[in-house]
């Protein structure tokens, strides 16, 4: 099967299974130093995307690039510091990888198959589904060409030119995309001279402002990329913070103590690009035997759970194991991989809108860190039957609905039983008092 499409993990694992593979990238090789900058520096990783690059055989060599995040480090207005881990389990923690180093480490494994050919500054514009043929520009000598293979797969991330193509095409495509009133700007904390890291390395930081929030992962190079998520629109917001007195005067009240360590933060925010935060649900996410959609093509969520690059390295899983299954009906195998994945996609796209609260306004408060302790008091009293939602997201592969769903159970007996020892307490205490 000759297959034309973008993701690299899925090269690699499509070429592993033997396809003759071509794979169309609209970007430049990023091993020449081409990769761009000011947009999703690094990225969480975790168990599931950690998986999908361990059948792969390249974990170990991805994660020599990774720093270890154990926990969040809360920073408030005064500067005062809480350091939460995100596990009871030591061994539980998540990884800060950059996207550079990732891409080419994937990149680099797809190429040891000889069935897979990677072709950089190639975009498909649009997607012949019925063929299926891509359309592809050369965006080095502006010639266009039509590939015909025996299937497209579209990796192609949240604005999919293959997904779009499908939307034109298909009479009940269904679409829907909304955008968060919050957009995202990425700003940097350099290293020390020596090349040390200017705050706790092993931590992601967030500096939570109820309607806002910044955060900071950890750079191997020592720096921390930070991220500012902020409303577009508003009284205070990206719309009305123009000239550098308005920037560093909102820094200087909001994250006082982050602004001495951000030496470049006047150029970062001017030069930087404030990206829009997507969650794109479409279905469905193949056409025939003939076109399929991986990742963000198929689900794009907001970055809040850390969980969009693992989600779609869990599709290639996924994908790759429905093909093993069904080797000889590829259309079953595209329609079962959608029905495997969708409902988890839809999952995760709400539990990455609801963490976005919880991140911004309810790391802060008191009783955010109690429930963490409670929970992380009852996994520890409860092994492997009381999981909190956060660890079954992050740590296990258990599917992002079936979490969901766990997590509400979970949460109804806890705060019954809590009710409960209440109402008793207040029995026993009412009759020693009428003794
Ligand atoms: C600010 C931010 C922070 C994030 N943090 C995390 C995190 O911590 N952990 C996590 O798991 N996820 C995170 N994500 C989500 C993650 O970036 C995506 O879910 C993931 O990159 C999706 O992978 P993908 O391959 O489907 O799409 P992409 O990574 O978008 O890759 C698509 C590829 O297709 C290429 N392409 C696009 N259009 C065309 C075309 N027409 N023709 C040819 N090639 C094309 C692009 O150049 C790109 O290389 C974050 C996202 C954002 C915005």
């Amino acid at each position: 099967m000759a297959t034309k499409f973008t993701l690299i993990g899925i090269a690699a694992y499509l070429g592993r299974r033997g396809y003759d593979v071509d794979l169309y990238e609209r970007r430049a090789d990023p091993r020449a130093g081409n990769f761009v900058g000011g947009r999703s520096i690094n990225l969480a990783l975790s168990t599931r995307g950690i998986h999908a690059l361990q059948r792969l055989g390249i974990a170990d060599e991805v994660l020599r690039h990774a720093i270890p995040m154990r926990g969040r480090m809360i920073h408030d207005k005064s500067g005062n510091l809480d350091f939460a881990p995100y596990d009871c389990d030591p061994n539980n923690y998540i990884n800060s990888i950059g996207r550079a180093a990732l891409n080419t480490t994937v990149i680099e494994a797809a190429q040891r198959y000889p069935n897979v050919r990677v072709h950089f500054n190639h975009r498909c514009t649009d997607v012949d589904l019925d063929a299926p043929a891509a359309h592809l520009l050369d965006t080095e000598t502006n010639t266009t060409s039509v590939v015909r293979a025996d299937a497209v797969i579209g990796v192609d991330g949240a604005f999919s030119a293959v997904r779009q193509s499908m939307q034109r095409k298909l009479e009940n495509f269904e679409y829907d995309e909304s955008y968060l009133a919050h957009g995202y700007k990425e700003l940097t904390i350099p290293p020390e001279p020596d090349g040390g890291w200017r705050m706790e390395k092993e931590a992601l930081h967030i500096w939570p402002r109820k309607s806002f929030m910044m955060i900071a992962l950890p750079n191997p190079d020592g720096s921390f990329t930070c991220t500012l998520f902020w409303e577009f629109e508003g009284p205070r917001s990206f719309a009305t913070t123009k000239t550098d007195d308005d920037v560093r005067r909102f820094f200087d009240e909001e994250f006082p103590d982050a602004v001495p360590l951000m030496s470049g933060l006047l150029e970062d925010f001017k030069n930087n690009p404030t990206g829009s935060l997507v969650t794109i649900r479409c279905a469905p996410w193949h056409y025939k035997e003939k076109v399929a959609l991986v990742g963000d093509a198929a689900h794009a969520v907001v970055p809040f759970y850390g969980q969009g690059m693992n989600a779609a390295f869990e599709d290639c899983v996924v994908l790759d194991e429905c093909l093993a299954e069904m080797p000889n009906d590829r259309e079953r195998a595209f329609a079962e991989y959608f029905v495997r994945r969708k409902q988890n996609g839809d999952a995760l796209a709400d539990l990455a809108v609801d963490n976005f609260i919880e991140m911004r306004d309810k790391t802060a408060s008191r009783a955010f860190r109690a429930k963490k302790k409670l929970d992380h008091l009852l996994e520890g009293l409860l092994p492997g039957v009381y999981l909190p939602l956060y660890t079954m997201v992050t740590f296990t592969r258990i599917p992002y609905a079936q979490a969901a769903r766990r997590a509400r159970r979970q949460d109804r007996i806890v705060y019954a039983s809590l009710i409960g020892i209440v109402v008793l307490l207040s029995i026993l205490l009412f009759r020693f008092i009428v003794q």
